[in-house]
C-alpha cells in the first residue's frame, strides 16, 4: 500500500462545478481535506493558462496545488511559496517537436491564410499558437493545407479543434505533438518518482482522452458527456486497459458523484486507503 498519492485533475467541469448538473453541498470540503493531506500531491491539469487558473483558484476557493500542468500540456509549473516555477526541463522535451521553430515562426508559416483569426495575446504562449475559425469552415480542407506547411519546416504538431458555444466560434490550438496532458503527467510522475499504482487523474471531456486511455487511473466524473463516457471504455478495453478507468456513478458518501464528489468517487476505488485518511485514521496507519 502506497503512503503517497499523487492527486491530478482537470478543472472545468471536473473539480470546478461549471456545467449544468449540481454540485453535492459538501464534496468541495471533502476534496480540500484529501488535497491538504502531507501524503497527497496536488496537480491541476488544464487547457487554461496560469492567469486564469489562480482566478478559477480565487473565485471556486480551491486548494492550491503543488503543481499546473497548463495550456494543454505546453507548460508545467511547480508551485512553491507562492511563486509559480516554470519547468525549463518540460519545455526542452516538447521543443524538438518544431524543430527549433517557437510561436513567431509557426505564426509567419500561416500569415495568408484568411480563414484564421490569431486568438488574443495572453491565450498564446511559445509552444502554443491559438486561432479562432468559423463553424462554416472545412476543417479537414484547412488542416491538410496548414498540416503541409508544418511538413515541410520538419515541425511535428497536433491540431485540437474545440467550440466555444458562448461566442460560436470554433478554436484550434496548434501545439508540439508530445504536449499533452498524459505526457505532460508522464514526465512529472518520473520527475517525483511516482508510479501507476499511485497516480490518479480526473477529467470530464474528449481533451481528457489521451489520459483516460491510457495506464494512468483515470476518474470519469459522473458529469461527463455520454459519448467520452463510451469511447473512453472502448478504447481502453481495446488496449487492455479496461482496469484504469473508473466511470463515477453517485453513492459515494451519500454524493452524487459530479464534479469533485466524481474525484473522490474514484480515489478511494483506486486507493481505498483515503478513506481512512479522511476519517482521520491517517497517523495510525503511517
Ligand atoms: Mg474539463
Amino acid at each position: 500500500m502506497s503512503k503517497r498519492l499523487l492527486l491530478c485533475t482537470d478543472l472545468d467541469r471536473t473539480l470546478i462545478p461549471n456545467g449544468p448538473q449540481a454540485e453535492s453541498r459538501e464534496a468541495r470540503k471533502y476534496f480540500e481535506k484529501l488535497a491538504m493531506l502531507p501524503q497527497v500531491t496536488l496537480v491541476y491539469v488544464s487547457g487554461r493558462h496560469l492567469a486564469l487558473i489562480e482566478q478559477a483558484i480565487t473565485d471556486y476557493s480551491l486548494p492550491k496545488p503543488d503543481w499546473a500542468i497548463t495550456d494543454v500540456g505546453t507548460a508545467l509549473y511547480k508551485h512553491e511559496g507562492g511563486q509559480w516555477q516554470p519547468s525549463h526541463a518540460w519545455v526542452q522535451a516538447i521543443a524538438s517537436d518544431w524543430s527549433g521553430n517557437t510561436h513567431s515562426d509557426v505564426q509567419k508559416l500561416f500569415s495568408d491564410i484568411g480563414d484564421l483569426r490569431l486568438q488574443e495575446s495572453d491565450k498564446q504562449s511559445s509552444y502554443k499558437l491559438s486561432y479562432y475559425v468559423s463553424l462554416k469552415v472545412d476543417k479537414n480542407v484547412l488542416q491538410s493545407q496548414m498540416d503541409l506547411r508544418l511538413k515541410n519546416e520538419r515541425i511535428q504538431a497536433n491540431f485540437i479543434w474545440s467550440v466555444d458555444e458562448l461566442k460560436n466560434v470554433g478554436l484550434l490550438d496548434i501545439l508540439p505533438v508530445s504536449a499533452n496532458k498524459r505526457h505532460a503527467l508522464e514526465f512529472l510522475m518520473s520527475l517525483l518518482g511516482f508510479e501507476f499504482c499511485n497516480t490518479v487523474f480526473a477529467g470530464d471531456s474528449g481533451n481528457d482522452l489521451p489520459v483516460f486511455v491510457s495506464p494512468i487511473q483515470s476518474v470519469l466524473v459522473a458529469n461527463t458527456p455520454d459519448d467520452v463516457k463510451a469511447m473512453a471504455l472502448r478504447e481502453s478495453e481495446v488496449l487492455g486497459l479496461a482496469k484504469a478507468v473508473y466511470i463515477a456513478q453517485g453513492g459515494y458518501r451519500g454524493m452524487n458523484g459530479n464534479y469533485s464528489a466524481g474525484i473522490l468517487e474514484g480515489v478511494s476505488h483506486f486507493f481505498p486507503q483515503i478513506d481512512k485518511w479522511l476519517d482521520g485514521y491517517e497517523h495510525a496507519a503511517l
